[in-house]
């Protein structure tokens, strides 16, 4: 059994976070983000296999870093957003408040 290590990925995590709420993360092409990090602005990449790339150190040397994580997290809230803003048009064109 391999000994539990939380705190390299939810620090990930945690910074993704916060990259996504400061509006950080932005999309560049259909396929490419920008992500403004702390030391300068990274490029992060969808390749055609679906996985994603970017262009830091962290990455480089590991494999994963929390620009890639920001990307992730903005896509999967910019999903949800836009089910809710579909929700919400819905019952704005049914136009009833109550009964
Ligand atoms: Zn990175």
């Amino acid at each position: 059994m391999e000994a539990r290590r939380p705190s390299g990925l939810e620090r990930l995590t945690e910074k993704a976070q916060k990259l996504v709420e400061q509006g950080r993360v932005y999309r560049t092409e259909p396929d490419q983000y920008g992500v403004i990090g702390d030391h300068g602005t990274y490029t992060v990449v969808r390749t055609p296999d679906d996985r994603l790339h970017c262009n830091c150190q962290g990455f480089l040397q590991r494999g994963r870093c929390s620009h890639i994580a920001a990307v992730l997290l903005f896509e999967s809230q910019k999903r949800v957003r836009k089910e809710k803003k579909e929700g919400e048009w819905w019952k704005t064109s049914w136009g009833y408040e109550g009964s």
